[in-house]
């Protein structure tokens, strides 16, 4: 996992009208594990508003840095990828966000990167555009293409996440699986039960024995659960319980 190269990248809302969106942002940034958020000359800051969308996120709030520039904001970065749904005759080249995420991770290990957000009504620029090296956008619907801003900021956030993951979850408890010997001693004893029980007929067995030994092979069973499985195998052959006993 690359998670740590999360820790080069920094979120740049620019000229941000709706202090909600800016709580909501943090949030899902918080929720991606990136913290690093810049401010360029927000309407309202801080806000109450931005503190109750934030729900939690409040410490990345609290780090925000407030720019009167967008050059200032990325001043320090080693590359800087704009997000636009529009498409401009003179921008930076585009790439849409996944291989932007997984170019931004690379050029993370270089260093600072930022990834800017326009206005809510009139967006980025193209004098802040053309301040960025790549134009980066999300291929919504072409003909809905505008994203709520901090939902923008969402699917950026997850897209550099899965980049340094691979979409990895954190390890759970695992629990050890089933060896092929504890399989083979599964299919012996439900051959075992089944010629027991009448259910197969060893003259003329058809497919049985190839159907469950595919079945708990899809079913990649744990120990444990095999060791159920035979438990009560066990006991239906105990005598009285299966038939011609
Ligand atoms: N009405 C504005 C869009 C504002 S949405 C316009 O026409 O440009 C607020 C910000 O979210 C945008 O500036 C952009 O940074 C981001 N955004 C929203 N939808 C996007 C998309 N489909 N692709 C890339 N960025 C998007």
């Amino acid at each position: 996992m690359n998670d740590d190269l999360l820790s080069h990248i920094r979120i740049v809302l620019v000229r941000t009208s709706h202090p909600g969106n800016i709580g909501s942002a943090a949030r899902a940034m918080k929720n991606m594990g990136i913290r690093s958020l810049a401010l360029v000359a927000p309407k309202r800051f801080p806000d109450p508003e931005a503190d109750a969308l934030a729900s939690g996120a409040d410490d990345v709030l609290a780090g925000a840095r407030v720019f009167d520039s967008l050059p200032e904001a990325i001043g320090d970065c080693v590359a800087a990828y704009a997000l636009s749904a529009r498409m401009r005759e003179w921008g930076p080249e585009n790439f849409p966000v996944r291989e932007a995420a997984a170019a931004a991770l690379a050029d993370a290990s270089g260093g600072r990167v930022a990834f800017v957000f326009g206005n809510e009504a009139s967006g980025l620029t193209n004098e802040e555009l053309l301040a960025c090296q790549r134009h980066v956008r999300i291929p919504a619907d072409p003909a809905w293409s505008s994203l709520n801003l901090s939902q923008a900021v969402q699917v950026v956030s997850y897209e550099l996440r899965m980049a340094a993951t691979a979409g990895a979850l954190p390890p759970g408890r695992p629990e050890p699986l089933a060896t092929a010997a504890d399989l083979e001693g599964l299919y012996a004893h439900l051959e075992q039960a089944s010629i027991a029980s009448g259910f197969l007929d060893p003259a003329n067995p058809g497919r049985l024995r190839e159907r469950w030994r595919r079945l708990f092979a899809r079913a990649r069973p744990e120990r444990e659960e095999v060791n159920i499985l035979r438990g009560l195998l066990k006991s239906l052959l105990k005598p009285g319980n299966s038939r011609g006993e």
